[in-house]
C-alpha cells in the first residue's frame, strides 16, 4: 500500500504505541479515583498535561484539558466560550474555509441562539486577509476562529499578524484551530487564546485531542456530569491515550525541522510530476506546507481516479476526509476563485516523514496510466 492520505489520519509512532499499550494494561485506574492506583493514573495525566504545555511554550501562560479529538475540543472552544462570554456581545468572526467542526458549531451558534457569525473569504491564495479582519472586527466580537493550516489545501495563516488584530479588542478571544499545523508548521502558540488539535494528526492515537487555553478564559461546559477537566469536560478520562499523545507531540516538534525538510523533498518530486501532466492543475498556493498538496483533475471526475487509485491500494483523498460524504464542490477552492469543474474535482496528497520518494514516483505513474484508462467526465 502507498498511504498518501496523512493529513486525515497518520500511523500512531512506536513510542506511542508502546506506551498506550504499557499504561492501558499498568495503570488502567480511573485517575480521578482517591485510592493509589487512581492517584498514579492521575500522576501520568498531569505529566501529559505539563509534557504538552511545555513542548509548546504555553507553560506559564495556558492550561490544557484533554478531549476526544479536535471535533470536540473546537466545539468546547466555540459554543463554551460564546456562551459563557455572551453578556459580552454576541459577535463572532470565522473564515469560509475552517474546517466543519469549527463551520458547523458556528451555524449551531448562528441558527439557535441568535450569535451574529460574519465568515470571512479567503484570498486567491486561500489565506485571511487582514484587512478583511480588520473590517469584521468591532466592540461586540467576542470570538475569532482562524485555523493555521488549512486541511484542504495546505495553506498557512499569519496567525501571529492575525491575533495582534484579534487583541486590539479586549473583549475578544482569538481560537486558532492548530490541527493541520501541529508538528509541521510552527508558530508562536501563545498568539491563541484557545488552541485545539488532534493528537492522530501527529503519531498520537485516534480519540485523543486538546483545548489549550488562557488561564483566565472560562467556560460553559457541554458535556455536564463528574467535573473531570477541571469541570468543562466531565467524563473519565483517556489517560493512555493523553499521554501518548504527549510523547508524540514532543517527538513531533523535536524532529519537525527533519520532518519537514522530508517532505519538500517528496513535494518538490510530487509537483514536478503533476505540473508535467496537462491534465492536472495545482490549486494550493506556492507557498503551502509541503505536507499536502490540492491539485484538481482538469477533464475526470475526482471520486472515479480516487476508486481507481484505492483498487491499487493508493490512498490519496479529495477534499478532507470529514467531508468525503459531501457531494458539494469545495467551498474552500470556490472561494480562492477556481470554477465548480476544478472545485469538485480536487484531489489531496498529504505526507508522513515515512513516505519516500519511490512511493511519489510510483503515485505519478499509476494516476498518468488510469488518467488514460478511465473516460472523461
Ligand atoms: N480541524 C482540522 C483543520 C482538521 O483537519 C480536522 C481533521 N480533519 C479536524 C479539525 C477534526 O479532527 P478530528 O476528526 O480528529 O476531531
Amino acid at each position: 500500500m502507498i498511504y498518501l492520505d496523512n493529513a486525515a489520519s497518520s500511523k500512531p509512532t512506536r513510542l506511542a504505541l508502546d506506551s498506550y499499550a504499557k499504561l492501558a494494561e499498568l495503570s488502567f485506574a480511573n485517575a480521578s479515583s482517591p485510592h493509589k492506583a487512581g492517584r498514579e493514573a492521575n500522576r501520568y495525566l498531569e505529566e501529559a498535561r505539563k509534557r504538552i504545555l511545555k513542548a509548546l511554550r504555553l507553560e506559564k501562560t495556558h492550561s490544557i484539558l484533554f478531549t476526544s479529538g479536535a471535533t470536540e475540543a473546537n466545539n468546547l472552544a466555540l459554543k463554551g466560550v460564546a456562551f459563557q462570554y455572551a453578556s459580552r456581545g454576541k459577535k463572532i468572526v470565522s473564515c469560509l474555509a475552517e474546517h466543519s467542526s469549527v463551520k458547523n458549531a458556528l451555524k449551531e451558534l448562528q441558527d439557535q441562539f441568535g450569535f451574529e457569525v460574519v465568515y470571512l473569504p479567503v484570498n486567491s491564495e486561500g489565506k485571511v486577509d487582514i484587512e478583511e479582519l480588520k473590517k469584521a472586527m468591532d466592540s461586540q466580537t467576542i470570538l475569532v476562529s482562524l485555523m493555521a493550516v488549512n486541511n484542504e489545501i495546505g495553506s498557512i495563516n499569519d496567525v501571529k499578524t492575525l491575533a495582534s488584530i484579534v487583541h486590539q479588542y479586549p473583549k475578544a478571544y482569538f481560537h486558532v484551530d492548530a490541527t493541520q499545523a501541529i508538528g509541521k508548521e510552527a508558530f508562536e502558540y501563545s498568539c491563541a487564546d484557545l488552541l485545539t488539535f488532534s493528537g492522530h494528526k501527529f503519531g498520537g492515537l485516534k480519540g485523543n485531542g486538546a483545548l489549550c487555553y488562557k488561564k483566565t478564559i472560562k467556560f460553559l461546559p457541554l458535556a455536564s456530569g463528574g467535573d473531570q477537566e477541571y469541570g468543562y469536560r466531565s467524563g473519565t478520562v483517556d489517560m493512555p491515550g493523553a499521554y501518548a499523545m504527549s510523547l508524540a507531540l514532543e517527538e513531533a516538534l523535536k524532529e519537525l525541522p527533519a520532518h519537514k525538510a522530508k517532505a519538500k523533498e517528496l513535494m518538490s518530486a510530487l509537483e514536478k510530476g503533476l505540473k508535467e501532466n496537462p491534465l492536472l492543475a495545482i490549486n494550493s498556493p506556492k507557498d503551502h506546507t509541503p505536507f499536502l498538496v490540492n491539485f484538481s483533475l482538469l477533464k475526470h471526475k475526482a471520486s472515479v481516479i480516487l476508486e481507481a487509485l484505492s483498487e491499487k491500494e493508493i490512498y490519496v483523498s479529495s477534499h478532507s476526509a470529514c467531508d468525503e460524504k459531501k457531494v458539494d464542490p469545495s467551498e474552500t477552492l470556490l472561494c480562492m476563485g477556481y470554477d465548480e469543474g476544478r472545485a469538485d474535482n480536487a484531489i489531496r496528497v498529504s505526507f508522513s516523514p515515512s513516505n519516500t520518494v519511490e512511493e511519489v514516483e510510483t503515485f505519478l505513474q499509476t494516476l498518468s496510466q488510469i488518467l488514460t484508462e478511465v473516460k472523461t467526465r
